[in-house]
C-alpha cells in the first residue's frame, strides 16, 4: 500500500513534547483543518463509508453513509450496523466460530428499508489501526488488540443495477445464450427419453434373470442411474428457467427434505473427494414458499461450486438460522476461497475462475433467490474457505422499525 510522504506536520508530530502552548494552538488547527479536509474528501465519495468496531458500532459515517442508513450525528458510537442491516450479525457470527479466524471480506447485498428502499452492496473490510505508542496501556493484549481493530464498510447503491438487471438479461449476449441452450435442450431431450425408456427395459431384464438379492444391488445402481437422468432433463429446464426469467412454482417446502434430495446425488462425489459433511438435520424449521425444482438446483449449483473448492477434501457444513421474517441457510466450505477482488464479480454472468467453469452457476442461484424475495450472500478468506448464506423469507417483510424523527441528518 502507497504511504503518504512525510509532511512537515509528521515533524512536529514526533516532537509534541516540546512544544509549547501556543505552537500546540498552531499544531491543533492545523489538525482540525487536516481533518476537514479529508472529511469533505471522504463526503464527496458517492459510495457510503462507515467505520465501525468489532462489536459493530458505527465510530465514522461519511454523508452518503449516513443517507443510506438514516444515520444522524447522535447515532454516531450509539448504534451498531447490526441494527441497521437486520441479519447481517447472525452469519458473521457464525463464521466466526465456524472458521475459527478474524472476519474476513464480506460481500453481501442488502436490502435497506428507510430512510428509503433501496438496494445497497455492502464490503467490509479488516483493518488494524497504527496503535498510539505514546500512551502506555494497561489492557490484556486481546483487548488491547480488539481496541485498535475496526473494520471498513463501503456501501454502494445498487438499486438501480438491480431493476436494470431485468433489461440486461435482454442483452444480446444472454439472448444468444438463450437461442443456443434452447437449441441443446431441444437436442438433449430426444437422447434423454431414449436412455430413460431402456433403463426401465433393463431393469425389468434383471429382476427376470437375476435372484432378487443379485438384483437388488444392480438396481440400486440404475435406480442413481435413472435419478441422473431426471435431474438431467431438471437442469436443462430449471436452466431454461432461469434464463427465461420463469416466475417460480411456489409451494410449501421443507429445506431440510431438499438438502437431503440433492445430497443423495451428490453423496458419492462428495465421498469421493474426501469431503466431510454436517448438516444440522435436527433443526425445527417452518416450512418455506419456494419452487422446489429452483432450490434444488440453487443447492446444486452451491454445493457443486464447495466442492470445487476443495480438490483435496474438506469439510462442508450445512446449518441453519431462524429470523423474524425468514430463514437463512449457511453452506460453509473449507475451500480456496475467494480472492478479494473478485469476490465482487462472483455474480456476473461468465465470471470463472476454473478452466471447466461457465461463470452462469451463481448468477443463477442470485436470480432464484431473487425470485423468492430471498437473497444471498457470500463471505470468504482466501485459502480458508468460503460460507455462502441463503436468506428465505417467510412471510412477506415488514419494515424495519426506527426510533424517532423521520427526517435524518447527519
Ligand atoms: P463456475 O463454477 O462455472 O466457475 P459460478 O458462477 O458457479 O461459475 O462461480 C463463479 C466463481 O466464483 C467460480 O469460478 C469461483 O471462482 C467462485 N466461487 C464460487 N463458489 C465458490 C466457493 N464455494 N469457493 C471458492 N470459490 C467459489
Ligand atoms: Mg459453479
Amino acid at each position: 500500500m502507497p504511504r503518504r510522504r512525510t509532511s512537515s506536520l509528521d515533524k512536529v508530530l514526533g516532537r509534541i513534547e516540546s512544544l509549547d502552548s501556543s505552537s500546540l494552538t498552531v499544531l491543533a488547527q492545523r489538525l482540525a483543518r487536516e481533518r476537514s479536509l479529508l472529511e469533505a474528501v471522504f463526503n464527496l465519495l458517492r459510495e457510503g463509508v462507515l467505520i465501525i468496531d468489532p462489536e459493530g458500532f458505527i465510530l465514522y459515517a461519511n454523508e452518503s453513509g449516513a443517507r443510506m442508513t438514516g444515520l444522524r450525528e447522535k447515532d454516531i458510537g450509539e448504534l451498531t450496523l447490526w441494527k441497521l442491516v437486520p441479519g447481517l450479525h447472525d452469519s458473521l457470527e457464525f463464521e466466526l466460530e465456524d472458521l475459527q479466524t478474524q472476519i474476513p471480506s464480506v460481500s453481501r447485498e442488502v436490502s435497506i428499508s428507510y430512510p428509503e428502499d433501496i438496494t445497497v452492496r455492502l464490503y467490509i473490510v479488516p483493518f488494524q489501526e497504527e496503535e498510539d505508542q505514546t500512551t502506555e496501556s494497561t489492557l490484556p493484549p486481546e483487548e488491547e488488540e480488539k481496541q485498535w481493530k475496526r473494520f471498513a464498510v463501503i456501501l454502494s447503491d445498487v438499486t438501480k443495477e438491480k431493476e436494470s438487471t431485468a433489461k440486461a438479461l435482454e442483452s444480446e449476449r444472454i439472448q444468444s445464450l438463450f437461442h443456443l441452450a434452447a437449441g441443446v435442450a431441444h437436442e438433449l431431450g430426444n437422447p434423454l427419453n431414449s436412455l430413460t425408456i431402456h433403463l426401465q427395459l433393463t431393469e425389468r431384464k434383471i429382476r427376470k434373470a437375476l435372484p432378487p438379492a443379485e438384483a437388488e444391488k444392480i438396481l440400486d445402481s440404475l435406480n442413481i442411474c435413472r435419478g441422473e437422468v431426471k435431474r438431467l432433463d431438471g437442469i436443462i429446464q430449471n436452466f431454461l428457467g432461469a434464463i427465461r426469467l420463469d416466475s417460480p412454482d411456489f409451494q410449501k417446502l421443507h429445506l431440510l427434505d431438499l438438502v437431503e434430495d440433492v445430497l443423495k446425488v451428490l453423496g458419492e462425489e462428495l465421498r469421493d473427494r474426501d469431503i466431510e459433511v454436517e448438516v444440522e438435520w435436527k433443526r425445527q424449521l417452518p416450512d418455506i414458499s419456494a419452487d422446489r425444482n429452483q432450490i434444488k438446483q440453487v443447492l446444486f449449483n452451491l454445493l457443486k461450486n464447495a466442492m470445487e473448492a476443495m480438490p483435496r477434501g474438506g469439510f462442508l457444513r450445512i446449518s441453519f438460522r431462524r429470523h423474524d421474517d425468514g430463514i437463512s441457510m449457511l453452506i460453509a466450505d473449507t475451500g480456496d476461497g475467494i480472492a478479494r477482488d473478485d469476490l465482487g464479480k462472483v455474480f456476473q454472468p461468465y465470471f470463472t475462475t476454473k478452466k471447466q467453469g461457465n461463470g452462469l452457476g451463481l448468477m443463477i442461484v442470485h436470480r432464484i433467490m431473487r425470485a423468492h424475495q430471498g437473497h444471498i450472500g457470500i463471505e470468504s478468506r482466501e485459502g480458508t474457505g468460503t460460507v455462502i448464506s441463503l436468506f428465505f423469507p417467510t412471510h412477506s417483510r415488514s419494515p424495519r422499525l426506527l426510533p424517532e424523527s423521520p427526517n435524518p441528518k447527519k
